[in-house]
């Protein structure tokens, strides 16, 4: 096999999309100490990359070296994979980047500059070059000689979204780097190298997510972990904003992800996932990153341990923080709040993509907006849980009005008591002795055949429940006792609402998604409707009873209950303060 044919090989590996050779090349720039990095692209990457950093750049023998295979002088020993500091594998992935696209590079040691051109990974040209410090390197039309490959290059939208992606996780676990992309002269993305982790996020998120992070530091023999957690209303649709950063390096540990994401349940809609970003510090012996070839996996020591106490420190964190809405700092609209490029799911023309990536850009005056208006003051730790507040009257007949030393709150009442009751119900559910009552009249439910026989095999589940059912010839039951806690006057409503949601899941039946679905719609039916006047005594009676829920913020579908007026924005309002 020719040399070129195994580098083209290595390069499909390799360089699978543009985010990967922005990767490859920034690991490099970070391994040469730089603190000012900047990647420019063209077209997404696939016309152009270019990334220009001042670290120590390279003499002329060195530069040549790098574009040679397997002239990687890392990890000689087996023991120096326990102890690796640099990021890359330097010298490894530039032939293969090398050998698919045309490249220029230019570095300087500070004493000599030189420029080399390569076509396919062939040196082309040589010249002494002007350049100060540092190293500018060039990845022009990508995959030129392969054309096959250049159907594994997403569309522009995706592969921006991808090198996005890469630059975000390269600044929050660098942040004493000053990064800027940009794309087609437009700036994407902008990090000033401060070493603040909260600024950082600030210019990747934007103020409105910085200022709904919450602070999060913990430590055990072996670990020692430090980061930020949003508040559970700043979610997203996937996990990619749970970035985890050991020793410096960031990771993706599937394990790790689901403790996250468990330790948030109680708080969040299932297909929704808050951003995290934990930089966790360990003993390098303890480690062992070699376990995927792309050095995104680890494997750690005492790992349950480190599980265990990230799940209880972000349980903790959010435990001790109200939930609720403040009004002060709340988006209206909560989905635009991560203002981020996404990949597109659906197919769209290329005319379509350019356009939605040409329109994704920050100006410079964003980014001094952001800055100015957000001091990147710790959010107040100090504020209880669920706070006691005190029930003053009603607006609408559907809103408490509510009052402590802290503000105003409103609470809506069908919400608050429909959490109480649906925490109630799933309650009542999961658990496996059921008390019963007869039912006054027993009730007849006619069904069509096909549902009548769904309904047939899931007798035994439906007794189970606490509910006593019978055939009744060949397409009818009899019901004739139902669990005591079935809210007085709806029983016959809620033996139907089981036996409904039965069919409709039929083969799909999922006990879990049952419970939770009955549970939401008993709560539904059975809490207190909007424009209903209730006295004072009545308000306090559903505040009680959402204190002592485990989620207290949400209804069961996931609406607030409670909003906040600071009163500091009541004041603001009335003009008392400036
Ligand atoms: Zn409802
Ligand atoms: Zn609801």
């Amino acid at each position: 096999m020719s040399e070129s044919l195994s580098n083209k090989i290595a390069a499909g590996e390799v360089v699978e999309k543009c985010a990967s050779v922005v990767k490859e090349l920034i690991e490099n720039s970070i391994d040469a100490g730089a603190n000012d990095i900047k990647i420019d692209l063209i077209d997404s990457g696939t016309k152009s990359i270019k990334v220009t950093d001042n670290g120590s750049g390279m003499d002329e023998d060195d530069a040549l070296l790098c574009f040679e295979a397997h002239a990687t002088s890392k990890l000689l020993k087996e023991e120096d994979l326990f102890n690796i500091n640099t990021l890359g594998f330097r010298g490894e992935a530039l032939p293969s980047i090398a050998s698919v696209s045309i490249v220029s590079l230019k570095t300087s040691n500070g004493n000599t500059g030189i420029t080399y051109k390569l076509e396919g990974g062939k040196v082309v040209s040589k010249e002494k070059s002007d350049l100060r410090q540092g190293t500018v390197i060039e990845v022009k039309d990508l995959f030129f000689n392969t054309p096959a490959r250049l159907k594994y290059l997403n569309s522009l939208q995706s592969e921006l979204a991808n090198v996005t992606s890469v630059i975000d996780r390269a600044a929050l676990s660098h942040t004493d780097i000053r990064f800027t992309l940009t794309n087609n002269d437009k700036v994407i993305l902008k990090t000033d190298g401060s070493g603040n982790l909260l600024k950082t996020i600030n210019q990747i998120y934007g103020t409105s997510v910085s200022k709904k992070m919450l602070k999060l530091e913990c430590e055990n023999d072996d670990y020692e972990i430090s980061g930020y957690i949003s508040l559970p209303e700043v979610n997203k649709s996937n996990r990619n904003h749970f970035i985890t950063i050991v020793n410096g390096r960031v990771v993706r540990n599937s394990d790790l992800n689901r403790v996250i994401n468990d330790a948030y349940h109680k708080y969040k809609p299932d297909n929704r996932y808050p951003i995290v970003v934990l930089n966790i510090n360990v003993d390098p012996t303890l480690t062992d990153v070699n376990i995927h070839p792309s050095k995104q996996d680890i494997k750690l020591s005492n790992f349950d341990d480190l599980k265990d106490m990230v799940s209880k420190e972000i349980e903790k964190v959010l435990d001790n923080h109200f939930l609720g809405v403040d009004a002060s700092t709340h988006d209206v609209n909560l989905n635009n709040i991560v203002k981020k490029i996404e990949p597109v799911s659906e197919e769209k023309t290329y005319e379509e993509v350019t356009e939605l990536v040409m329109d994704f850009s920050v100006s410079e005056n964003d980014i001094k907006e952001k800055e100015d208006d957000y001091n990147y003051k710790e959010p107040e730790s100090d504020t209880k849980p669920f706070p006691k507040i005190y029930p003053v009257g009603q607006v609408l007949g559907t809103y408490i009005v509510c009052h402590n030393e802290k503000g105003m709150y409103l609470i809506d009442q069908h919400a608050a008591a429909e959490r109480y009751n649906y925490e109630k119900y799933k309650k009542a559910m999961a658990d496996p002795k059921h008390e019963t009552i007869s039912m006054l009249f027993p009730m007849n439910l006619e069904y069509p055949k096909d549902e009548f026989l769904i309904i047939k095999q899931h007798l035994d589940f439906i007794r189970s429940l606490g509910i006593e059912i019978e055939e009744f010839g060949d397409s009818s039951y009899v019901v004739k006792s139902h669990p005591t806690w079935f809210k007085e006057g709806l029983e016959e409503l809620f033996v139907q609402n089981v036996l409904e949601k039965i069919i409709t899941m039929n083969k799909n039946f999922d006990l879990e998604r049952f419970n939770d679905s009955i549970s939401a719609m008993m709560a539904c039916k059975a809490s207190i409707k909007a424009n209903t006047e209730i006295s004072l005594e009545e308000m306090q009676k559903i505040i009680d009873d959402l204190e002592t829920c485990k989620n207290p913020y949400n209804c069961a579908h996931g609406r607030p209950t409670i909003i906040h007026y600071p009163t500091y924005e009541l004041e603001k309002l009335f003009k008392r303060v400036m």
